[in-house]
């Protein structure tokens, strides 16, 4: 290729995002524990109406364009979390919200801020647009206001924070997050990352906060609790003006027909999030005193996975292959700079016992 044909300043230092890894070689079956999935997978509402969609009619309705303002998709998002539906927008997972925002808010000359071992497509969406990325250290591995509030300067432009935070599965008290929505300079807008939203009983994601305020927008996602990961929808909620900004970024036909139906269906599934919610509170505790009586370092998460520290980063490769020659795949934390911790999601009570066993043979054995 030409050497005049370039890519715009900044595209090359991106580090492609890896996911967490699905296969492993000469085993038909792995226990997936990479990438925060849901163990019970879609409800049975997600799934019927994948059936009706299938068989109703074969799909003799895909020569049809999918609706362009996800009226329904909205309303009942509205419906199911007390919100006006004309503040919400939604996306191919919380990622293109997350890249919708950078898109419109940030460019070259700008910086988009977010905490030490914050999700990594706050960076990936903020050097896509151009923008400079900016982590503010953590205290502990929670969030510290106090470092974003330091951090910020007249060229920040987004602030993004996950609570609870992946990977590290901590969650600081929604005062902290008022205080920090209440310091940030006028021309920053603060996102609330509410992917894990749900697994914390009684927690809001940060809606409080938005209705309150002109410079604060939440994202959520059905690729979580809801166990639609495959699918790609998530959605943001937000001040009238900024979600009309971002819907002048958004591809008319971003969802597909079937992405808004099965997406429909599953938000009213409240039986199935109860259940994952309560489950998964169960195997993360039991998990987390597991690996803790081992001598593991597991702070207390409140997502559907846990990070668990080790004494070095080779011991935690070795227990990661240790994991990989019984099955079971979890997430390396390098790429967070987390080397010597492993980020294990919450399976079935089962899946965690099994997980657990490794683990302490694998530490005792030497
Ligand atoms: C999983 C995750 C998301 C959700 O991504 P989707 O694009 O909705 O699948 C967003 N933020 C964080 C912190 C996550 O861990």
């Amino acid at each position: 290729m030409s050497d005049a044909i370039r890519p715009q300043p900044g595209i090359l230092d991106i580090a492609l995002y890896e996911g967490g890894k699905a296969k492993l070689a000469g085993r038909d079956e792995v226990l997936k524990l990479s990438s925060n999935e849901n163990p019970l997978g879609p409800g049975p509402a997600a799934q019927a109406a994948l059936k009706r969609l299938v068989l109703g009619n074969a799909g003799a309705d895909l020569h049809r364009y999918p609706s362009t303002d996800h009226a329904e998709l909205r309303e009942t998002i509205a419906r199911v979390h007390g919100l006006d539906a004309a503040r919400v927008i939604c996306g191919v997972g919380s990622d293109e919200v997350i890249a919708f925002l950078c898109q419109a808010y940030a460019g070259p000359g700008d910086e988009v801020l977010f905490s030490q071992y914050g999700f990594l497509m706050y960076r990936i969406s903020a050097q896509a647009a151009g923008a400079t990325p900016v982590a503010a250290p953590e205290r502990d591995r929670h969030t510290d206001v106090d470092a974003l509030l330091a951090a910020a300067t007249e060229r920040t432009r987004l602030v993004f924070v996950a609570n609870p935070n992946n990977p590290t599965g901590t969650m600081i008290d929604p005062s902290e997050i008022e205080r920090l929505a209440d310091g940030l300079p006028d021309h920053a807008l603060l996102v609330l990352d509410g992917a894990y939203a749900e697994y914390v009983e009684g927690f809001d994601g940060g809606l409080a906060l938005v209705e309150g305020r002109s410079n604060v927008v939440m994202t959520r996602t059905l690729s979580k609790i809801h166990g639609l990961g495959g699918l790609r929808v998530g959605w943001g909620y937000g001040p009238k003006a900024v979600i009309d900004v971002l819907n002048r970024v958004r591809g008319p036909f971003n969802l597909s027909s079937l992405q808004q139906a099965i997406a429909t269906a599953a938000l009213e599934d409240h039986d199935h999030v109860a259940r994952s919610r309560r489950e998964n509170a169960a195997a993360r505790d039991w998990l987390t005193g597991a690996l803790r009586a081992a001598g593991v370092g597991v702070d207390d998460s409140l997502g559907n996975f846990i990070l668990a520290r080790f004494d070095t980063p080779a011991r935690a490769a070795q227990v990661d292959a240790a994991l990989q020659a019984g099955g079971i795949l979890v997430r390396r934390m390098d790429g967070y700079a987390l080397p010597e911790a492993l980020r294990i999601t919450i399976g079935t009570m089962e899946d965690c016992r099994r997980l657990a066993g490794l683990v302490v043979q694998t530490l005792e054995a030497d």
